[in-house]
This record gives structure tokens, C-alpha cells and sequence, in this order.
């Protein structure tokens, strides 16, 4: 079969030797995989917005260029102008990147790509569509791939408001919103917070904990803290949001800080307070499956479900919610179908990640703090960007804002942690997770050879500059 399936006469039904529910990154992985090795695959999106998923359609790959393209914009460019043209050319590059998905799947003549909502029927059954446009789907295996959706806070008026927009909406809203607020300074909320402010944008984050980046360091947190407040953004932290009132043009967003009433208004209200993993809809009791209390599925580390023929991938498995995560999943799951069966997610080590600001701050390991917690006597190796002599390539890229941070063993030599709060961190950071998974040491890394002019040179200085060791 090879068809896109769009109108489905009812009581139709189709057996899969693999049925995978939601076209997320671990998902399309495995059915490609297995679809090559000649197995007949059935991949369900409920979303013909949505083949590839999150990541490609509304998540990393959009906000990416956004990023990239808020960075471009000279001070004469209209911010409005600037920002259309911008959200017309993301929204190009991830429509070819949706069509290359489904038809990268799809033209495969063993798997088959159904456009519409899943649910389970029983163990082994899903239909798909309703009414008229319904079919079922009987799967031997069967993959659940359908990732998460957005929280949104529970805040007086704030869910009716018309002026609430998820990620989804903001980034593909042609109209750059004079004033925005942000509900959640996690990374997804400091993110588009730090690219609508370079957009143009008035920005206000709102945050319950009381700092950002808590989990951080505190220098790390500092020098984040001070690049977003340099930029412009206005980070409002330990505060409560009270509520939000809906006017003819703008929303007011009240909100508690120290004891004190404030009220923000704006044109927009985005809400970054986490997401949660899409099971709602997926009648999983039909199915036996478990769920966990936050109502991921749940699985163990090999990522089978409560039934063993039903593995759950990404995001809805609760895990860490990165593409490359749902990436690694799929590698488990083909390991469990096609080869030893042995891997599993407790084999992650050193997994990096990234908060896309500008410069992004990249992170892998331990902090400083969860080192000494854990009783390891540490040197810490760190230097501002600017001052790092063997790093020329941030100037010549004109971006010396930023610190480099690692964190030692004082007695193996073993790099435990690393922050990069620096250009090109999310592509370094590669190197650091990589040289700590396979025991290269801070030496080793210190004294190899790098190209120049790089960022990786900058670990030539930088390893070497102890600024703390305990005795
Ligand atoms: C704005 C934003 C920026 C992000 N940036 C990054 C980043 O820079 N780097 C990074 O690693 N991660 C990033 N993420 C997270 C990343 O996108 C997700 O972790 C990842 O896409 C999850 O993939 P997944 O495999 O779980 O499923 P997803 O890619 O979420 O796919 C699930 C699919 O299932 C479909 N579906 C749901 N229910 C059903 C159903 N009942 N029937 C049929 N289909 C269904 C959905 O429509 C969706 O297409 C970002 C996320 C967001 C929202």
C-alpha cells in the first residue's frame, strides 16, 4: 500500500506488522527502519500540519530560525516588516520539511501514512477518523508516538483570554505583538522571550521560582540573567499571576511580586509553563496500558508498555522532552524488535542540551553545586568568553558575551559538567558530552589539537584557567 489514505470507507480494516501512532521523531524512525526490512508498517498523524511532528513543523526546527532570523535584523529594518517576512520563510522551510517527511514514509511500499486521530479499540486495535471516515487498525506491534501538548497555568481568565497563544500560535502569528508576556521562564519561555525581544517586541516573563535556571549554577544564571536583561527583556521572577482581564485591544495581566500588586499589559500572552504528554485522547484503558500520575505512558527502560507489544516513544513516555531523546528511544525499540534487546535508557550518559538564546547557553553533566553534593572534590575551570585568548572566532563572529564553565574531578581529572555560554555551545557541547561518555579527560581535552580559527580552541584556555579547586 502506498496511499495517503484521506477518505477511509467505514468498517475498512488494515493490519500492520507495525502500527505507530503519532508521526514523532522516534516513530518515524522505527517505521522507516522497519519498513525497509520489508515489515508492513502503518504510521497514523492526526494532523496533515504535523507530518515529522513537533520538532520540524512548530518546535526546534521553526524556533531555530526564528532565532536565526531575529539575529539578522538591522536596526533600519520595520520590526513588523522584518518579522512577517520571517515568519513567511520558517513557514516555507517547514512546509518542504512536512512534505519531505510524509513523503519519505509514505513513498516506502511497505508503509503506509493514515491522516487522522488514533484510539485505541482493544490491545491490539486502533481506529482511526470518526463517523463516515473511519477505519480501525490492527497492529502485531504497536508504537505510541503522540508527544505533548501545552499546559496551560491555572490562572483567572486565562484560558478564555483571546489574547492566550501557545507556542504554536505565536510562532506562526504574522504579527509581531507590541507587547508580550510570558507565563513560564523555563527554556521554552526564555527562548521565544529572547527572540520576540530582538524581533522588536516589549517582553515580560513571568516566573513562579525565584530566579531562572534554577537547576544552574548560580554564576551560569547570572551571566544568562544579565545578557536577557541587556537585551531588553524584563524578567519578573518569584511572582504569583493573579489574572488576566481581557479589554478591546489588550489584555492586563495582574500579578504579585514581594507582596506587591502589579499589572502588565499586553498584547499577547504566551503560556511556557511546561507540556504535558498527549494521552487524553488515546483511550489507553482500551488497551491495558498504564499510566504514570502525571499521565505519561508508562513504560520501563526498555520502553515497553504495561503490554509488552506496546512501546511508548518521546515525549509521551514522560522522559526528557528533546527530539533527540525520542531519537534515542527509537534506538531501543529497534533493539528490542530487531536486534539483541539490550539497550536501554539507562545507558544514557552525558546527554547534552541546549536553551537557544543568543549566544546559546549549552549544558551537559553536573553543576558545580550537584558535584559538591555528591562529595566529589572538584577544580573548576571557567573564563569569560571575551577573555578566552585562544577563542578569536568570537570576535571575529562579533559575539564575546558569555562565560565557559567546567567542572573537574580534582582527583581523576574527569570533566563531570561543562556550561557553555558562548557562540557555537550547542555544536561544542557535542565534543564535551562525547569526550565525558568515552573517559577522555580534562587534560586530554585541553591539549589536543583543534582547528582555528574555532570555538572548540577555546578549550586549549579554558581548561586550564582553575579558578577554584578544593583541597
Ligand atoms: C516550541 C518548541 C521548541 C522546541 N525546541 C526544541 C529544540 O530546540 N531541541 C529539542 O531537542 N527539542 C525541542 N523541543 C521539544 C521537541 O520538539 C519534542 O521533544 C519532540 O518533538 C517530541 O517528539 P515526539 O517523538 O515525542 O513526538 P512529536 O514530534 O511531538 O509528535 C507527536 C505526533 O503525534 C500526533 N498525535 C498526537 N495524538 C495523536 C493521535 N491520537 N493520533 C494520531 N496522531 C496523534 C501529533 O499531531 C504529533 O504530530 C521543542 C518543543 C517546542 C514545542
Amino acid at each position: 500500500m502506498n496511499t495517503e489514505n484521506s477518505h477511509y470507507t467505514e468498517n475498512t480494516e488494515l493490519h500492520a506488522d507495525v502500527l505507530v501512532i503519532g508521526f514523532g521523531k522516534g516513530g518515524k524512525a522505527v517505521a522507516a527502519a522497519m519498513g525497509q526490512r520489508g515489515k508492513s508498517v502503518v504510521l497514523v498523524e492526526q494532523s496533515a500540519r504535523m507530518y515529522g511532528g513537533t520538532c520540524p513543523n512548530v518546535g526546534c526546527v521553526p524556533t531555530k530560525a526564528l532565532v536565526h532570523h531575529a539575529n539578522q535584523r538591522r536596526p533600519q529594518d520595520s520590526p513588523q516588516d522584518w518579522y512577517a517576512r520571517s515568519v513567511g520563510e520558517v513557514q516555507a522551510l517547514t512546509s518542504l520539511f512536512r512534505a519531505g517527511n510524509f513523503d519519505g514514509l509514505n513513498g516506502m511500499e511497505t508503509v503506509t501514512v493514515l491522516t487522522g486521530r488514533a484510539r485505541f479499540e482493544d490491545p491490539h486495535t486502533v481506529s482511526v477518523g470518526a463517523g463516515a471516515e473511519r477505519l480501525t487498525v490492527r497492529g502485531d506491534t504497536i508504537l505510541i508516538n503522540t508527544g505533548s501538548v501545552p499546559v496551560v497555568p491555572d490562572v483567572p481568565g486565562l484560558a478564555g483570554s483571546r489574547y492566550l497563544l501557545t507556542s504554536t500560535d505565536l510562532i506562526e502569528t504574522t504579527t509581531l505583538p507590541p507587547r508580550l508576556a510570558v507565563i513560564g521562564g523555563g527554556y521554552l519561555g526564555l527562548e521565544l522571550a529572547a527572540v520576540y525581544r530582538r524581533f522588536g517586541s516589549e517582553v515580560t516573563v513571568l516566573e513562579t521560582a525565584p530566579d531562572i535556571l534554577r537547576h544552574e549554577d548560580e554564576d551560569v544564571a547570572t551571566a544568562v540573567r544579565t545578557i536577557l536583561l541587556d537585551e531588553g527583556v524584563t524578567l519578573a521572577t518569584g511572582v504569583r499571576v493573579l489574572e488576566v482581564t481581557d479589554g478591546p485591544d489588550r489584555a492586563s495581566l495582574v500579578y504579585e511580586q514581594n507582596g506587591t500588586k502589579q499589572t502588565v499589559e499586553v498584547d499577547a500572552i504566551l503560556a511556557a509553563a511546561g507540556r504535558r504528554p498527549a494521552t487524553s485522547e488515546l483511550n489507553l484503558e482500551a488497551a491495558g496500558v498504564a499510566v504514570t500520575e502525571r499521565g505519561a505512558v508508562k513504560v520501563d527502560t526498555y520502553l515497553r508498555t504495561s503490554r509488552p507489544h506496546i512501546f511508548a516513544l518521546g515525549d509521551v513516555n514522560g522522559g526528557p522532552q528533546f527530539t533527540y531523546i525520542s531519537l534515542d528511544d527509537s534506538r531501543i525499540v529497534l533493539d528490542q524488535l530487531t536486534g539483541e534487546g539490550g539497550r536501554s535508557t539507562d545507558d544514557r550518559a552525558a546527554v547534552p542540551h541546549t536553551l537557544f538564546i543568543t549566544p546559546p547557553l549549552a549544558t551537559v553533566g553536573m553543576t558545580e553545586r550537584e558535584a559538591r553534593a555528591a562529595g566529589l572534590r572538584v577544580k573548576i575551570a571557567s573564563q569569560p568568553v571575551a577573555e578566552i585568548i585562544a577563542m578569536p572566532r568570537a570576535y571575529v563572529v562579533e559575539e564575546t558575551r558569555g562565560m565557559m564553565k567546567f567542572v573537574l574531578d580534582a582527583e581523576t581529572d574527569e570533566i563531570l559538567g561543562a556550561a557553555l555560554l558562548s557562540t557555537d555551545s550547542q555544536e561544542l557541547i557535542n565534543t564535551v558530552a562525547l569526550a565525558m561518555r568515552h573517559g577522555i579527560t580534562a587534560t586530554e581535552l585541553r591539549t589536543t589539537v583543534y582547528t582555528h580559527p574555532s570555538s572548540t580552541e577555546a578549550f586549549n584556555d579554558v581548561l586550564g584557567a582553575i579558578v577554584r579547586s578544593d583541597p
